[in-house]
């Protein structure tokens, strides 16, 4: 994950898209991101850790104002992929 997370961000900064840095709080690595160009409204997203896999809730701030993870505890990260796998098996 973390080679393709590294081709991701270099891949942005070669098309000179915004990327900020933040602090991950699940590994305490530094991670680049897109950054959030909206005026107002912040980027949520449940996501993994390029650094150490832990799943986390990713919030991208608004105005370019960096990045926020907040780690997922294990138990309800089985609770999602089983909703997930029940919702989207079929199609
Ligand atoms: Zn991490």
């Amino acid at each position: 994950m973390k080679d393709a997370h590294i081709e991701h961000i270099l891949a942005l900064k070669a098309n000179n898209i915004p990327v900020v840095k933040f602090i991950a709080a699940c590994c305490g690595a530094t991670i680049e991101t897109r950054a959030n160009t909206d005026k107002t409204k912040n980027w949520d997203e449940f996501c993994q850790c390029p650094n150490c896999n832990h799943y986390v809730i990713k919030v991208t701030f608004s105005q370019q104002d960096g990045a926020y993870y907040e780690p997922i505890q294990p138990r309800f990260v089985e609770s999602v992929k089983r909703g997930y796998d029940n919702r989207y098996r079929n199609r």
